[in-house]
């Protein structure tokens, strides 16, 4: 495995790390086999949440023996000091430690400064475990570029590691991660893979490596066999080319940018449709080839898109601002369709 250090941090870290979202979707035995496979291909950075449902609490019991190998970063929605420290002590206890490599503030929005960085704010709440030694250093994780100005702008000292997303199809980061990385601020490439969009993988990590702005990326891995097929791709992490440039801006022009990165935050819908799984079934049906099998799925949810009852509540929680209900329209019709064709 290749790896680097992580800005000012000085963590040496595994280039193509480890996101922990879909561990959530897992159990406590496949984590455990996935924590095995990465101690095996030494990647040694692992990220989750306290958002992440289980995936905390799977982690720690995974690590327990082999912590030390590990670097461990986790993050928290709390805005206000005594949230923050209530989170900070809950992740420690469900990782099973007593130091938490990288705490970051999760999804921060510009409307949220005042609060998170004021007198009774998170920070403060970090900066108490910092000192305390229950946490290494202070990160930030957001999906908008005007927080991300904003942080590396005014809290360049504050924060020792931001995380957004960045893949062939969201580059806009980019001058703002360069400047960060300028300010020896550890950068993490979220959403590699642009939430499943992207198939051809090595040609998504490679283009996030020779990037030059992202320090890391962190794929989710949810079973043994993605940690394997991240773990490939360190072979071969050398700069794209001319051909495969021309691939990845072929790739970006066929996605644009109005899909779903399948992060969960817009969830819970009202009526429990599983909105992710709704648009990637449709993907299935429409770019690769395998319509029947994403049918037959589609099929076997108990509520599907053709249930919305537009009330709108999801699309205040997407972090990307999709016309969620415009796109779950387009998911009935393309389903509908695909049904029509089979009955002649
Ligand atoms: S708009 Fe539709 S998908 Fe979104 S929360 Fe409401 S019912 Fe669910
Ligand atoms: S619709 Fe938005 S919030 Fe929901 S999973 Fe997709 S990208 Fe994430």
């Amino acid at each position: 495995m290749k790896y680097t250090t992580l800005g000012r941090t000085g963590l040496k870290t595994a280039v193509i790390s480890f996101g922990g979202i879909p561990i959530q979707r897992s159990d406590a035995a496949n984590t455990m086999a996935v924590v095995d496979r990465l101690e095996k291909h030494g990647i040694n950075y692992i990220d989750t949440a306290r958002g992440y449902t289980v995936s905390e609490e799977y982690l720690g019991r995974a690590l327990k023996g082999r912590r030390e190998k590990f670097i461990l970063a986790t993050k928290s929605m709390a805005r206000d000091y005594e949230g923050m420290k209530k989170d900070i002590e809950t992740s420690l206890s469900n990782l099973q430690t007593d130091y938490i490599d990288v705490y970051q503030l999760h999804n921060i929005k510009v409307g949220d400064f005042d609060t998170v960085f004021g007198g009774n704010g998170a920070f403060k709440a970090l900066l108490e475990a910092k000192k305390e030694g229950k946490i290494g250093f202070i990160g930030a994780t957001a999906h908008g570029t005007d927080s991300l100005e904003k942080l590396v702008e005014e809290h360049r000292q504050d924060i020792d590691t931001l995380m957004f997303p960045y893949n062939i199809v969201e580059t806009q980061g980019h001058r703002i991660l360069q400047k960060a990385k300028e300010k020896g601020i550890g950068t993490i490439a979220m959403k590699p893979l642009a939430g499943g969009n992207l198939d051809n993988r090595p040609l998504a990590l490679r283009f996030i490596a020779a990037s030059g702005v992202c320090d890391i990326s962190i794929p989710g891995m949810g079973d043994v066999a993605e940690v394997d097929k991240n773990a490939a791709v360190r072979e071969n992490l050398s700069p794209l080319t001319e051909a495969e440039l021309e691939e990845a801006e072929k790739v970006k022009k066929e996605l644009g940018s109005r899909f779903c990165r399948r992060c969960g935050y817009c969830a819970p819908c009202t009526v429990g449709i599983d909105i992710p799984s709704n648009f990637l079934f449709v993907n299935y049906l429409r770019k690769y080839g395998l319509a029947d099998w994403a049918a037959e799925r589609y099929r076997t949810l108990k509520v599907n898109a053709s249930d919305c009852i537009q009330c709108g509540a999801c699309e205040q929680r997407c972090p990307y601002n999709l016309p969620i209900r415009q796109m779950l329209k387009g998911v009935v019709s393309d389903f509908a369709r695909y049904e029509e064709s089979k009955k002649y």
